[in-house]
């Protein structure tokens, strides 16, 4: 029983992930939220969990070392730099930055305010091809890319010892 709401649980956490492109956080601010982009549903998701001091970071420039985005099971996500936080979030190349869900990111801070962090994407040329790799895969589950640690080579390597071409 436990088994099987747990699977349930995945299923619906991934189905705002489509099939025919690698989603991003506007997928995900489209399907599990009233809200229109990715900025406006951390506002409210932030100001749920007490971090009332973040809510600056949407009004000051983004400032920090820029994150590497990746991407994992079909998404475009990037993970939280501090250390002391395991927050990972699904980001948007459309809007590269990042808001910390887990952290509200509370060390971000420059100037007394808290900052939204930029988020670094491969330029378009290579975003697409690197995509359409991993687009070849009909499982979401293994439409997965690690940043600049794999090669567009890499991948298609990959797909060649699965049988695709
Ligand atoms: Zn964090």
């Amino acid at each position: 029983m436990k088994n099987n709401l747990m699977l349930q649980r995945t299923v619906r956490a991934q189905a705002y992930v489509p099939l025919d492109r690698i989603a991003t956080g506007q997928d995900k601010v489209r399907y599990m939220t009233r809200t229109k982009d990715m900025r406006g549903w951390w506002k409210i998701d932030i100001a749920k969990r007490g971090y009332l001091d973040s809510l600056e970071a949407f009004h000051s420039p983004m400032k920090g070392r820029p994150i590497k985005a990746y991407i994992n099971n079909g998404r475009w996500a990037a993970n939280c730099p501090d250390p002391e936080c395991a927050g990972c979030e699904v980001v948007d190349y459309g809007d590269p930055v990042f808001m910390c869900l887990s952290c509200g990111n509370l060390r971000n801070r420059h100037g007394g305010q808290t900052r939204l962090y930029p988020v670094s994407f491969p330029m378009p040329d290579k975003r697409k091809e690197i995509e359409n790799i991993l687009l070849k895969r009909n499982r979401r589950v293994n439409r997965n890319w690690e940043s600049e640690l794999e090669t567009k080579e890499d991948l298609e390597k990959e797909n060649i010892k699965h049988g695709l071409e």
